[in-house]
C-alpha cells in the first residue's frame, strides 16, 4: 500500500495530486490521505484509490505544516504503507520534510520517475530549479517522495468505484499548531497575468528603485505584457513577491521575455528559460544573462527602455 497525501480546494482534487497518484500507482496500490475534503475524496476512485482516509479535526481548518505532518504520521501508523507520496507543491514538500525530520526517514523531493532494485528505491528527481536531473537512491524503512509538478500525467483507471472513506482524528499536540496560516491575501491582479502573458517585461536591481519600474510598466502597457522582476527587487520591497520570476517565484513561458537590468543568476533563469525569445538589456556586456539571451542591447536601461517605448509609440502613431 502506498500512502498518497491528496490536496484539494473547493471540493475539487488538486491536479498535481492526481499526477502524484499516477506515479504512486507505479509503486503499489494507492491509499489517499486527505485533510478534510469528503467531497474531494469521492472523486478518487477514478484514479485507482480504493480507500481514502480523512483526517478530521476543527483545528485543521487553517493549514499548519506540523499538524498535517501529524496526520501523515498517524496514517502511517494506521495503514503501514511501503512509501508515502505527495505532490511537489510548496505544501506537499513542506509536510513531507516535517515527517522526514520527525521520523528520520529518507525524502526525495520533486521526483519525475521511480525504479526499484535490491539496493533501494531509485528516484530521478529535478534539482537546481530544473537545471539538472539527479538519480537518487533512497535507503530506509519508508521512503517519502514528492512528485515534480507536470512531469507525470494524471491518469484515470477503468471502472474505479467511489472509494471507501475512513475518518480518523489525528493526535494533534499543541506544538503541531504553533505555525499556521493566519490569513489569505489574494494577489492584486491588474492587467495580464504573469504566468500566462505572451510578453513579460522584467526588471532587476539595475532598475534602481520602485519608481524605476514606471518605465517598465509603460512599455508593458504598450506590448500588452505583464511586469516581472528578480528576487533582489522583491527583497528590496520594490515589487510584490507575486511578480518574482525564478526558482522561488513564478515560472513564465512567454513568446518574449525582456530582462532589464537582470544579471541572469541560475535561480532567475530557472523561471524564464521557457521563454521562446529573451531580450536582455544590460549595461554589462559580460553579464551571465547574455548566455541565455537571443537578443541583447548593451547600455543603460534608463535610456534604452524609454527609447523602445518612444519608438513603439512613433510606429503606432500614438
Ligand atoms: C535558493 C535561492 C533561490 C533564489 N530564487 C530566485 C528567484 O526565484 N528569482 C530570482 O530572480 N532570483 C532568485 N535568487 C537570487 C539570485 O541568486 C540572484 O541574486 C538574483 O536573481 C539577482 O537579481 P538581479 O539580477 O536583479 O541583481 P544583480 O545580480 O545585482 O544584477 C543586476 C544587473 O543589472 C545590471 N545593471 C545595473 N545597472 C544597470 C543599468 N542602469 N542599465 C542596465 N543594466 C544595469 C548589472 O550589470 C547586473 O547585470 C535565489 C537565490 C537563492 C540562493
Amino acid at each position: 500500500m502506498v500512502l498518497v497525501l491528496v490536496e484539494h480546494d473547493g471540493g475539487q482534487v488538486d491536479e498535481l495530486s492526481l499526477q502524484a497518484l499516477a506515479l504512486a500507482r507505479d509503486l503499489g496500490e494507492p491509499a489517499a490521505l486527505l485533510v478534510g475534503g469528503r467531497q474531494a475524496a469521492a472523486q478518487l476512485g477514478a484514479h485507482g484509490v480504493a480507500t481514502a482516509y480523512l483526517a478530521e479535526d476543527e483545528r485543521l481548518a487553517a493549514y499548519a505544516p506540523g499538524a498535517w505532518a501529524r496526520c501523515v504520521e498517524d496514517a502511517i501508523e494506521l495503514i503501514g504503507p511501503s512509501a508515502v507520496v505527495a505532490a511537489g507543491t510548496n505544501r506537499g514538500n513542506e509536510v513531507l520534510a516535517h515527517v522526514a525530520a520527525r521520523r528520520d526517514l529518507p525524502f526525495a523531493a520533486n521526483v519525475t520517475a521511480i525504479g526499484d532494485d535490491a539496493s533501494g528505491l531509485g528516484a530521478t528527481r529535478v534539482r537546481w530549479g530544473g537545471s539538472l536531473l539527479e538519480e537518487a537512491r533512497l535507503h530506509g524503512p519508508l521512503p517519502l517522495l514528492s512528485v515534480a509538478p507536470h512531469t507525470v500525467a494524471a491518469a484515470t483507471v477503468n471502472g474505479g468505484a467511489a472509494p471507501a472513506i475512513e475518518s480518523f482524528s489525528p493526535a494533534l499536540a499543541p506544538a503541531d499548531l504553533v505555525v499556521q496560516v493566519a490569513e489569505h491575501v489574494d494577489a492584486v491582479q491588474a492587467g495580464v497575468s504573469l504566468a500566462e502573458a505572451k510578453v513579460v517585461v522584467s526588471g532587476g536591481r539595475g532598475v534602481g528603485s520602485a519608481d524605476g519600474f514606471g518605465m517598465l510598466e509603460e512599455l508593458a502597457g504598450l506590448l500588452d505584457a505583464a511586469v516581472g522582476c528578480s528576487r533582489v527587487v522583491t527583497s528590496a520591497g520594490w515589487r510584490p513577491h507575486t511578480d518574482q520570476v525564478g526558482q522561488t517565484g513564478t515560472k513564465v513561458s512567454p513568446d518574449l521575455y525582456i530582462a532589464c537590468g537582470i544579471s541572469g543568476a541560475t535561480q532567475h533563469i530557472a523561471g524564464c528559460k521557457g521563454a521562446k525569445k529573451i531580450l536582455a538589456i544590460n549595461s554589462d556586456a559580460e553579464a551571465p544573462i547574455l548566455n541565455s539571451a537571443d537578443y541583447a542591447v548593451i547600455g543603460d536601461l534608463t535610456e534604452i527602455v524609454p527609447a523602445i517605448t518612444a519608438e513603439l509609440r512613433r510606429a503606432r502613431g500614438s
